[in-house]
């Protein structure tokens, strides 16, 4: 057996593990990085081929908003599009289709638009009281724990339209069902994210920017900065504390001595390894009720970009068939057309069993109905991946926290074990959930450790970042102005009186 000595060792080559290694390594520390693949980049993944050119089958997305992303792009020199939406969204709700231009689904009526306007901003407004460090010390934390997202939204929307097309929206944050999912967690996640609006669309959202080239040289471009530092396929089985420090095991039967560790792999995986001690009691518990999302992303190639000439930008809500959201994934160049889509939570479980040739002729099926064109009928490449399967995932996108879990194990989301510290985009506290997190939680989670080894102060282990001036956040006008159903009827009901008082009055004189 091989023994190494380092000062920390990262557990996790991913966006998260390796933000962590580079904060220590810029303090000096001698880092080592254990990654279990033969790349890194976990959860983002790009594949390179000549058919295809990069395809992103993991996390890919990001907007204004997510400033550590930007800045890591900016010093990586990587550059980015954004995301088209110039033509039209198809909206496919409840049975019914529509097609509309902008954010805002135009669901059937105005009462349904009001009425989703008040839940959206309602929504936002309890995620203002949740503290996005520590949602379970939110005032209402237990009664909002204590049920699923699914509850509440019955409970106060007005429409069946609302209520599904927020069942849309948790699927595409979570990859999850609105009752698989408690209302805490569904809040706390609103307001790590700046607003479910953000969270859900493109233009000015989450969803507006690609990296040319794809996600995964975020990692690849840090593991270069890194060098020596990180080995691949090196899977930690053991983590053993010593009376003097920890050794750290991996699969090829070597040991590295160290004095303190970062693990930055999922929390839903950390049974995988054994702790000497074991972590804490709370901590074991916490990590067996958070379950990973379950998604198929997909990519389907076609001749041209055809559905732009059909007045169609590529992007799909829709809450029933295979494609729960889907965007125009055409290079800005106009190479490689094709249509990027996500296979959902229940929608992706029912078709994990199916083979991808099976799922690419139902997708494609499913578009022709979208987009009312037969020509989808005809594409000319496939690429997919169910991140189910994904040994070192466990399902993706990220974890999600059943009713109960935020406000009894919560605490224990980063609270170290002995000498391990706690990264990867769950512990997040910005951004939960996705690339901007995981940078996050790895520049904390490294900053425990140098003021344990005495190099920070304690004040300095969180850092708060700098807004990023070129892509500045912006609130679209109908988030600010539109009423709720009560507010517009309220107000409706005012100005009748006040004409029938005036009328009176006026007749009266
Ligand atoms: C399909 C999909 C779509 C997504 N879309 C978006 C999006 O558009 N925008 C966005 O911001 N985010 C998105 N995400 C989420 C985003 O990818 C993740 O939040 C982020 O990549 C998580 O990074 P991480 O470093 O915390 O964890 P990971 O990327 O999971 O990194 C953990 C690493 O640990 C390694 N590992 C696991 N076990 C061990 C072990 N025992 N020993 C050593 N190494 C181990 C894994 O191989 C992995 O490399 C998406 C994810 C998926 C899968």
């Amino acid at each position: 057996m091989a023994s190494l000595s380092t000062k920390v060792v990262v557990i996790g080559g991913g966006i998260s593990g390796l933000s962590a290694a580079r904060v220590l390594q810029d303090a000096g520390v001698d880092v080592v990085v254990l990654e279990a693949q033969d790349r890194v980049g976990g959860r983002t993944h790009t594949i390179q081929d000549a058919s295809h050119g990069s395809v992103d089958l993991g996390g890919a997305y990001f907007g204004s908003g997510q400033n550590r992303v930007f800045r890591l792009a900016k010093e990586l020199g990587l550059e980015f599009y954004n995301v088209n939406e110039k033509e039209k969204t198809v909206l496919s709700l409840q049975g019914s289709w529509s097609s509309y231009s902008g954010s805002v689904p135009p669901l059937g009526n105005p009462i349904a638009l009001l009425d989703l306007n008040n839940v959206m901003r309602t929504l936002d407004k309890m995620a203002l009281q949740v503290p996005i460090d520590s949602p379970w010390k939110a005032k209402q934390a237990l009664q909002w724990d204590s049920m699923s997202v699914k509850e509440f939204v019955h409970s106060i929307a007005w429409t069946r339209e609302t209520v599904e097309l927020i069942q849309v929206y948790v699927r595409d944050i979570f990859a999850a069902e609105m009752h698989e999912v408690s209302l805490l967690c569904f809040l706390w996640t609103i307001h790590s994210g700046h607003g479910i609006t953000r969270l859900t669309t493109i233009t000015d959202g989450a969803q507006e920017k690609k990296m040319f080239g794809g996600s995964q040289q975020m990692s690849e471009g840090m593991a270069r900065l890194l060098g020596d530092a990180v080995h691949l396929n090196s899977a930690v089985v053991n983590v053993t504390e010593t009376d003097t420090g920890v050794v750290v095991s991996d699969s090829n039967n070597t040991n590295y001595e160290c004095d303190f560790v970062v693990s930055a792999v999922p929390l839903a995986l950390l049974n995988r390894i054994s702790f000497k001690p074991p972590i804490p009691g709370l901590k074991l518990q916490l990590i067996q009720r958070i379950p990973m999302g379950s998604v198929i992303k997909a990519n389907i190639y076609y001749e041209t970009a055809f559905w732009k000439d059909l007045g169609f930008c590529g992007s799909v809500i829709s809450d029933n068939g295979p494609v729960g959201y889907c965007v125009d994934d055409t290079k800005p160049d106009g190479s490689h057309p094709s249509l990027m889509t996500f296979i959902l939570a229940d929608k992706s479980r029912d078709m994990a069993s199916l083979t991808p040739e099976q799922r690419k002729q139902a997708l494609c099926q499913h578009f022709t109905t979208l987009f009312k064109s037969e020509k989808f009928l005809e594409p000319i490449g496939y690429i997919e991946k169910n991140w189910m399967n994904d040994e070192f995932s466990g399902g993706c996108y990220v974890s999600n926290f059943p009713p109960g879990v935020l406000t009894k194990y919560g605490r224990e989301l980063r609270k170290p074990a002995g000498r391990t510290h706690f990264a990867g985009t769950e512990t997040a506290s910005e951004w939960m959930g996705y690339m901007e997190g995981a940078i996050q939680a790895g520049e904390r989670a490294a900053r425990e450790v140098l003021y344990r080894l005495g190099l920070i102060e304690e004040t300095e282990i969180w850092r708060s970042e700098p807004d990023c001036d070129d892509y500045p956040m912006v609130n679209s006008w109908i988030e600010n102005s539109l009423p709720s159903v009560t507010t517009f009827f309220t107000t409706l009901g005012f100005v009748a009186a006040s004409a029938a008082v005036g009328l009176l009055v006026y007749q009266h004189f």
